[in-house]
């Protein structure tokens, strides 16, 4: 583990000063690069704050550049909800340690995307055991493909990775509470789950929402738009009015305003399903601009509307 971790460091710092030539070439080999989307992530992680916010007696949501995260303290040790990127973990320590005394026990991770899981390693070695849907697992075990960046994600090193995992679901009684992870059928990837923290009636959905804009869907690694749909029904149907929902990214959230996402998502669905039906290819739908009245509302987020109208024609 540690040996990883210099070695990564080392590398990183050798890029950054121009000094590659020097690194042996048996770590080159080893060592693939990252592409310049996670470093800059990781850049803008370092320099965002931490924000906490109690959620409940126990339980609080986290949020810093990268995925909400969110954490249950208690004596039989806490629980944290993704990792956001390595370059958040001793924000993400001091925010822990600002709130709880207590051990360190599970690092759940809601799907395999990196601004979920790069901080796995670094909160690994700090003493969490992590756990996921068994996909994340397979999918960072070995190089991916995000399509829509042009980016190829290496394998991320053996201590980031989830060492118990599950298919459909897993129950987990903690800290007097009763927990849910529950595998959606693909949706944002196919390695999503939600958490479902009974008593303090908290609910992590991942990237399932984005709250308040156009979602990204990863098409390369199993990603659809009909998914999206299903998962946000699912996750629908064990919330309530006072449930406390975070979505992967935006601020957190209610049952209707989770809901009003879902119906924005059926209806560019809609709009976009009629287009094909009708022959229009890619290009001819974007061109006719199908979701534009949504554009105002949902289209200042990561993604416009005509990206988001491609993800949607492609995926159906
Ligand atoms: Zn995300
Ligand atoms: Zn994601």
């Amino acid at each position: 583990m540690l040996e990883t971790i210099n070695r990564r460091s080392f590398l990183q710092m050798g890029a950054a000063t121009g000094a590659a030539a020097i690194v042996p070439r048996w770590m080159n080999a080893q060592a693939a690069p990252l592409p310049d989307r996670v470093l800059q992530g990781r850049d803008l992680a370092l320099k965002t704050p931490i924000t906490t916010t109690k959620l409940y007696d126990n339980v609080y949501l986290l949020q810093g550049f990268g995925g909400n995260m969110a954490l249950q303290t208690g004596p039989e040790g806490n629980i944290l909800i993704d990792s956001s990127f390595s370059t958040s973990v001793p924000k993400v320590r001091e925010a822990i340690a600002a709130v709880s005394h207590d051990a360190q026990g599970a690092l759940i991770n809601t799907h395999w995307h990196y601004d979920h899981t790069d901080g796995n390693e670094g909160l690994h070695a700090a003493g969490f055991t992590i756990y996921a849907h068994r996909n994340t697992r397979e999918r960072m075990s070995t190089a991916q493909t995000i399509s829509f960046f042009h980016l190829v994600m290496p394998a991320s090193p053996s201590g980031a990775l989830p060492s118990i995992t599950f298919d459909d679901s897993l129950h987990v009684w903690h800290n007097g509470d009763s927990l849910d992870l529950v595998h959606f059928d693909p949706a944002h990837t196919d390695t999503d789950i939600y958490i479902h923290f009974h008593n303090a009636n908290v609910l992590h959905v991942g990237d399932i929402w984005f709250n308040g804009m156009y979602p990204f869907i990863d098409e390369a690694t199993g990603g659809v738009i009909g998914g999206m749909i299903h998962a946000s029904e699912k996750a629908l149907a064990v919330a309530n009015n006072d449930t406390k929902i975070i979505p992967g990214h935006g601020p957190l959230g209610s049952k209707a305003d989770f809901q009003k996402f879902h119906d924005m998502l059926s209806s560019v669905r809609d709009k976009v399903a009629a287009l094909k039906a009708s022959g229009a290819s890619e290009q001819e739908t974007i061109a006719k601009k199908p979701i534009a009245d949504f554009d105002a509302a949902w289209g200042k987020g990561m993604l416009g509307g005509d990206a988001f109208t491609g993800i949607v024609y492609r995926t159906l």
